[in-house]
């Protein structure tokens, strides 16, 4: 297994209002764990370029990638979507100076006009895909190619992404779903906040795991050769066959 752990970095408020007073905390809890893992800065809403901006005070440590979350505006057009992605991708790059390689899309929203634009300005790795959303029940999905990305699924219920950070039943499935599943060639990916109630929770994720964390644009590097045998095991496990845990949570 790998497990992949991405944050969706954003304001106080979500990506309502500029505030950003939770970042330290939660970058003190990123060092202190000390495992690679994914931040997706937060781009677009009322937040627009403010957060790539403010976080640029920040040590990011090694092992720590940093890649976009983009969140679309409602009613907005594809043009629309292009021209802002192109925007943020270059803002990006004036405050880090360097183009990130994986994306993340506000509320798990996928167009796939917008993955092909992203592959052609040097996007690798989309980490917005959920099974449930294109009518498949399965809990965990092996990446994927897609329209010019690799899509990295995140761990569902069927209904949601399951955030262990959030819900004390999610912990509890994440937490099992690992145990059972941790010798198999998997890609396990969790998406959650960075102003999540239970960060702290990550600890014991990040003590019992940590050889099998990876970032999300490390699946690009291992995608074609270590896990080859993802085409015979393209997912594995469905909400229907692991029902009687969720129902017992
Ligand atoms: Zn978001």
């Amino acid at each position: 297994m790998k497990i992949i752990f991405t944050a969706h970095v954003e304001g106080d408020y979500g990506m309502k209002k500029k505030k950003f007073l939770h970042l330290d905390n939660f970058i003190k809890i990123i060092k202190d764990i000390n495992i690679p893992i994914t931040l997706a800065l937060g781009v677009g809403g009322n937040v627009d370029d403010s957060l790539l901006r403010y976080f640029t005070r920040y040590y990011v440590p090694d092992g720590v990638e940093l890649a976009l979350h983009y969140h679309f505006k409602e009613g907005e057009n594809i043009l629309e979507s292009r021209n802002n992605i192109d925007i943020y991708t270059e803002k990006f790059y004036d405050n880090f100076g360097f183009r990130p390689t994986s994306i993340v899309f506000g509320h798990w929203t996928i167009k796939p006009e917008i993955l092909q634009y992203c592959s052609e300005l040097g996007y690798n790795v989309d980490g917005s895909y959920t099974p449930y959303r294109s009518g498949e029940s399965f809990v965990i999905k092996n990446p994927f190619r897609y329209h010019g990305l690799i899509e990295v699924p995140v761990v569902s219920n069927g209904y949601s992404p399951l955030n262990p950070f959030l819900k004390l039943s999610h912990y509890l499935i994440v937490d099992y779903l690992i145990r059972r599943y941790f010798k198999k060639d998997i890609v396990f990916h969790v998406g959650f906040h960075s102003y999540d109630r239970n960060l702290k929770r990550i600890f014991n994720f990040a003590h019992k795991y940590k050889k099998f964390f990876v970032t999300l644009s490390d699946v690009n590097h291992f995608f074609n050769t270590e896990y080859s045998c993802l085409k015979k095991e393209p997912f594995i496990d469905t909400v229907r066959r692991i029902k009687w845990k969720f129902m017992r949570l």
